[in-house]
């Protein structure tokens, strides 16, 4: 039975997650045709990598659709195709649109998915990441049709080349009751939802003057900055740097916290990281009971050094 995923765009180019979210498709799908779709994206085949057979392209005047358009969309797709299984990522925009695809499918929609279903009594039992990622829940739908949100970084990439079709479409898209006039970036760098690796800090930094070596740590390692809350609501850092409960989730490879204590909301924000380095100059900082490494010292005489050594380092191996 056809499957659809729904592959995110940015700038005209897939986002990053198009690899993963494609892999775990083409693994749930198990043989069974592999449907993509994605809008504007002008490198749409790439998914064949990963194992889409057919890449349906809309292609739009618009240069952002709302979550309402992008969920008739793919809603439509899905009929269209016959596809009883959707699945899409977890962004935030991801999680909005979700639950319209599936209100209009008449789908369950089980959210921050971690891997391929078990079959339990003849059903398909998904797990998925609760509560800030501190725990787990089973879920199964009860309807025919199901749209599965995939939690980042929770699958991974995995290559498998198909000869993709790549199907150019239109569609006429519904009035909502906003419309969006585009999107911008705040920074031309590296965005916290899709960087690999992480480059946070804390009010350990003291004061904004002290971001310079935060900035530069980052752009050795191809990062993302963010921070803790009060520095954002200080006015050290901007509002979109500010991870944990009430900021942005992090769910990357490698997260560096410099001068942050670990308070409970912060980590809830990060916890799907994979691996988490701390450095902090107090022993005692709650943080390192979540870290998988710790440097105990000062921020300002370890990242300097930190900093020389990747470079040294990559100026070796380039
Ligand atoms: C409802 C609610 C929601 C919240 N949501 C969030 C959230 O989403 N995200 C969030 O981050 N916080 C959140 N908070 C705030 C949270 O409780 C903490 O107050 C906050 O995370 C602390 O930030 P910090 O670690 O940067 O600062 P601090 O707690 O002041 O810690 C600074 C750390 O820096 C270390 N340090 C100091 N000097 C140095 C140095 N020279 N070198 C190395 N280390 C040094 C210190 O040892 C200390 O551990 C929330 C709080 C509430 C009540």
């Amino acid at each position: 039975m056809a499957l659809l995923v729904y592959l995110e765009a940015e700038d005209s180019k897939l986002k990053k997650s198009a690899a993963e979210l494609a892999s775990y498709a083409a693994a749930l799908a198990n043989g069974d045709k592999v449907f993509g779709l994605t809008v504007n994206a002008t490198d749409a085949s790439d998914c064949g990598a990963y194992g889409v057979d057919e890449i349906h392209v809309l292609e739009t005047a618009a240069t952002a659709l709302t979550a309402e358009q992008t969920a008739q969309l793919i809603a439509e797709t899905a009929k269209e195709i016959g596809a009883k299984t959707v699945v899409i990522g977890s962004s935030a925009d991801a999680k909005y649109f979700g639950a319209l695809v599936a209100a209009q499918l008449e789908a369950a929609y089980i959210p921050n998915v971690v891997g391929l279903p078990e079959t339990q009594d003849g059903a398909s039992l998904y797990k998925r990441s609760v509560f800030t990622n501190k725990g787990f829940a089973y879920t199964k739908a009860t309807t025919e049709t199901v749209v599965i949100g995939l939690a980042k970084n929770a699958f991974g990439a995995q290559p498998n080349e198909k000869s993709v079709q790549v199907v150019s479409m239109t569609a006429t898209l519904a009035d909502t009751k906003v419309t969006s006039e585009g999107t911008e970036k705040a920074s031309g760098k590296a965005t916290i939802a899709d960087a690999d690796i992480v480059v946070s800090a804390g009010r350990g930094l003291k004061g904004p003057e002290n971001w310079g070596m935060i900035e530069e740590l980052a752009e050795v390692l191809g990062a993302a900055t963010a921070c803790s809350k009060p520095v954002s609501d200080m006015g050290w850092r901007p509002h979109g740097e500010h991870v944990g409960q009430t900021g942005k989730p992090v769910a990357t490879n490698l997260y560096i916290a410099i001068g942050i204590s670990g308070a409970i909301q912060h980590l809830a924000g990060i916890n799907a990281s994979k691996v988490k380095v701390v450095i902090n100059n107090d022993p005692e900082a709650p943080f390192f009971k979540a870290a998988d490494y710790g440097v105990v010292g000062d921020a300002f005489e370890v990242v300097p050094q930190l900093i020389e050594k990747l470079k040294n380092f990559k100026a070796q191996n380039a």
